[in-house]
């Protein structure tokens, strides 16, 4: 796959690349104002939805091509580039009609190969800017498969945009981030922008700080924020939207730091504790080890003597200590029992499988 990085797009993006604009244009005016506050904080690319994928109907469900005819106007007046959503052929041609400057597939689009084809082969030929949101659920396939459309039609400008994964458990975000997702896709396509999308990965604007510094330490290409000159009023996504101004105040607070440094003591003292880590996570991989052997002697044990796997009262036990273990050592609890669950879910499929084979056919095999 061919995708140029960021300085290769020619639109005059730079790392941190910011989009900003409202969730959806809701009238001509709303559009020129909000428009207008970005540019005075120095911001020249305006996101704004005119279809809008709702997720049940009788929402505001976008304004639909009188709002391509805004964006010229605006376009002329400001000097100001636009990108929308695209998620049908149609929009791709409309969008590409009325001079819109880079386009983006929407996170429920790319669940869908057939939708996301459609929309790659109405590209086919244009030279835009495209960005893929990740889709709604946590799964890396399809989110490279919906790139790997694009980029078989011949888009070289292409963008993806990290939007949080829905979950049926309630956090204090609208999408979870699950960070290790869009890293792993940046591991594996490295030329890759990426663009983080605070806005719908908080749900609520009093996270956009600090979920846009996240991506910022982790070392993003850029942010999509909504921006709204009102956005207790929008039409849509009201809870998250910003002001310019606020907009303004959050990248000033922002701390962008360098991927790294050229400094000598730096890359020795960080060369040092590289190795110290290298040689614990030996330690603990030698440490699992010893435990599964351990694991496997239970497990002949339980067999010999037709002894189920799991023990209710067991798991009641080890499920207090290691919760103790965790707050006494001053680790994360919830993280140490996912790591824990992780660990045990091991050893009792390892145990399920000595249960259940014949003793010679055991070793060595998983
Ligand atoms: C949007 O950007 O307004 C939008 C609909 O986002 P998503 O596709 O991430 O839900
Ligand atoms: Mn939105």
């Amino acid at each position: 796959m061919k995708i140029e990085s960021l300085e290769g797009w020619n639109i005059g993006l730079k790392k941190p690349a910011i989009i900003a604009g409202p969730c959806s244009a809701e009238t001509e005016e709303q559009l020129l104002e909000t428009s207008l506050g970005i540019k005075e904080i120095g911001i020249e690319i305006i996101r704004a939805g005119i279809w809008k994928p709702r997720t049940r109907p009788n929402n505001f469900e976008g304004v639909g091509e009188e709002a391509l005819r805004w964006i010229q106007n605006v376009k002329k007046e400001t000097g100001l580039k636009f990108a929308v959503e695209v998620a049908t052929p149609k929009h791709v041609y409309e969008a590409i009609k009325h001079s819109v400057d880079i386009l983006w597939v929407g996170a429920r689009s790319t669940t869908n190969p057939f939708a996301v084809q459609e929309i790659a082969e109405a590209l086919r030929g244009a030279d835009i800017p495209v960005l893929v949101k990740n889709p709604i659920n946590p799964d890396l396939a399809l989110w490279l498969g919906a790139i790997e459309r694009i980029s078989n039609v011949g888009v070289t400008k292409i963008g993806a945009i990290h939007r949080g994964f829905s979950s049926f458990k309630q956090t204090k975000y609208r999408n979870l981030p699950m960070w290790q997702i869009p890293l792993e896709l940046k591991r594996q396509l490295n030329t890759i922008p990426l663009i983080c999308d605070p806005s719908h990965i908080c749900g609520n604007r009093d996270y956009i700080f600090e979920v846009s510094q996240n991506a910022m330490d982790l070392d993003y290409d850029g942010l999509i924020i909504e921006t709204h000159r009102d956005p207790e009023n929008a039409w849509s996504d009201a809870a998250q939207q910003i002001t310019p101004e606020t907009l303004g105040a959050v990248l000033k607070n922002l701390k962008y730091r360098k991927p790294t440094s050229k400094d000598r003591d730096f890359i020795a003292i960080l060369g040092e504790l590289r190795e110290e880590i290298d040689h614990i996570d030996k330690e603990l991989f030698e440490i699992i080890a010893q435990r599964m052997d351990i694991v496997e002697k239970m497990g002949l044990y339980k067999k010999k003597n037709n002894v189920t796997v799991f023990q209710k009262n067991r798991w009641q036990e080890i499920s207090e200590s290691r919760n103790k273990w965790a707050v006494e050592l001053g680790l994360n609890p919830e993280f140490m029992w996912d790591l824990f669950k992780l660990i045990h879910g091991a050893s009792i499929r390892r145990q399920e499988f000595i249960m259940n084979t014949p003793i010679d056919k055991i070793n060595g095999a998983t």
